[in-house]
Formats: C-alpha cells, sequence, structure tokens
C-alpha cells in the first residue's frame, strides 16, 4: 500500500530526514517510536503532503508514485493529500465549528463529496464514538478525549487508504487515554492501514504489524514489535527503551 524509498527533508541546514525507507502493507499497521526530534512528525507530515520532502519517492495505493527529487506537480501532491488523513496530537479542530462541521469540511470542501451523503456518513462514526449527541457542540465545549475521537471521525470520513496517528493520546490527561487507545484498535482490527507515532509501548506491542525505531532521521531498526521491544538489535534502540521503562 505505501512504499517510502530514501526520503530526505531539511529545514534550512537542518537536515531532519537522512533516508527514510518504509513499507506498509494493506491492513496494516506501523508504529514509529523515537525520541523528541527524531523526525517522526516529520515523516508523517511528509508522507500527507503537509511538509514536501526534498528527496526520495512516496508510492501511496492505487499505483500513484511521487518522486520528490524534482518538485512533483499540484496534483500529485492534491493526489496524495487525498490518499491520507492525519490525526494529531492537539486535535486541531476549527474552533469556529460545530462538531459536524469540523467532520464535513474536507469530505464537502475539498473532496466536493454531496454533503447529504456525507452528512448521513458523518453522523454514523460520531454515533460509533458516542458522540452523536455532541454534533452541534464547539471543540471548547468537548473534553480532550471526545476531541480527539472527533478527530478520528474527520480522518475517517475522509475515506483514505491510510490513516495517520501523531502521538494521538500525548495532550490527553491519563484517564482519557484508554478510550482513544482503545478506538485506533478496533480500526486496526477493521483492517484499516495506519502509521502511528507513539511513546505507548505496550500500545505499540499489540497493535502494531511492525515497529520502527527512528532516531537522527533515519529508521535505525524496525521488525516484529516484540522483537524490536524487548530484544532490540541495535544499541540506539536499547539504550532508548531502558530510558523509558
Ligand atoms: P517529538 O516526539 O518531540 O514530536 P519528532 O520525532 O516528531 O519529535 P519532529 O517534530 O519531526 O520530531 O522534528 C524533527 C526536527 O525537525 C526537530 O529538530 C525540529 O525542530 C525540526 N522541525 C520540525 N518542523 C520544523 C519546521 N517547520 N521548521 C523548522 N524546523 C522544524
Amino acid at each position: 500500500l505505501l512504499r517510502v524509498r530514501g526520503l530526505q527533508k531539511s529545514f534550512g541546514a537542518n537536515q531532519v530526514l537522512q533516508s527514510i525507507d518504509l513499507t506498509v502493507s494493506r491492513g496494516h499497521v506501523l508504529a514509529l517510536i523515537g525520541p523528541s526530534g527524531s523526525g517522526k512528525t516529520t515523516i508523517l507530515r511528509c508522507l500527507n503532503g503537509l511538509e514536501l520532502a526534498d528527496g526520495g519517492t512516496i508510492e501511496l495505493a492505487d499505483e500513484l508514485s511521487v518522486d520528490f527529487t524534482t518538485a512533483p506537480g499540484k496534483k500529485q501532491l492534491a493526489a496524495l493529500r487525498d490518499r491520507s488523513a492525519m490525526v494529531f496530537q492537539h486535535y486541531n479542530l476549527f474552533p469556529h465549528k460545530t462538531v459536524l462541521e469540523n467532520v464535513l469540511e474536507g469530505p464537502v470542501m475539498v473532496q466536493r463529496r454531496p454533503k447529504d451523503e456525507v452528512t448521513a456518513e458523518a453522523l454514523a462514526l460520531l454515533d460509533r464514538v458516542g458522540l452523536s449527541s455532541k454534533r452541534d457542540s464547539y471543540p471548547f465545549e468537548l473534553s480532550g478525549g471526545q476531541q480527539q475521537r472527533v478527530g478520528i471521525v474527520r480522518a475517517l470520513a475522509l475515506r483514505p487508504k491510510l490513516l495517520l496517528f501523531d502521538e494521538p493520546t500525548s495532550s490527553l490527561d491519563p484517564e482519557l487515554v484508554g478510550d482513544v487507545l482503545r478506538l485506533i484498535k478496533e480500526l486496526a482490527l477493521e483492517g484499516w492501514s495506519m502509521v502511528i507515532v507513539t511513546h505507548e509501548l505496550e500500545f505499540a506491542r499489540e497493535v502494531a504489524t511492525t515497529v520502527a525505531f527512528v532516531d537522527g532521521g533515519r529508521i535505525v531498526e524496525h521488525g516484529d514489535p516484540k522483537q524490536v521491544l524487548r530484544h532490540p538489535k541495535e544499541e540506539r534502540t536499547r539504550q532508548f527503551l531502558h530510558r523509558l521503562l
């Protein structure tokens, strides 16, 4: 479903992604772990076209292949953006729009799908996450956990091929983390393909098909979650895990 080769990204003189290679098969979940500043968020933002990579290629679903060694065209970038949807650490809901309007915005305004069809789908998704009674509320009236569930519904309503989660629970109070992780786990079991940046190692072990350890803009090692998290091959991975335990 997703194949990334040699992805590079610099901000000025700071080369944040050295050369990232990764693949995600359909229905699989890739968890990215690693220290702060190692480039995990930048990988997601490049996959979603929120940042423009400076080199490498991204192949994503239905024979889309975007080469960043030469600046990609608008159509290719739009196609890349359309194939994935991001769930942000700080939810990033539109503060002046209601829950339902937040969910409808992308599918109706960007994807130009019929409003009544999208509304029916959005209401079913909100119902699924227990938030149909909040459809007309504004984000500030919701708890962090509720806002993040709206963030997830908003991503699902885009019908993406790939879901991208950027530390989806790290802004939440501890008692709200479980609900959101359970929802993500359900989506994984339903066969959604995902890339998740997370510091929740236990969650990564349970949900991921593959865990990749990112450090200094490189994937230092990747593999079966149990192997990478319990018996890492690389010293740098061992040190990182050791600090977290
Ligand atoms: P964290 O776990 O803290 O979120 P991360 O692994 O996700 O960290 P990134 O957010 O990808 O790391 O950041 C990697 C590096 O890129 C950092 O040094 C950061 O300062 C830099 N960086 C990220 N975005 C920008 C930007 N828009 N402009 C300049 N530098 C940036």
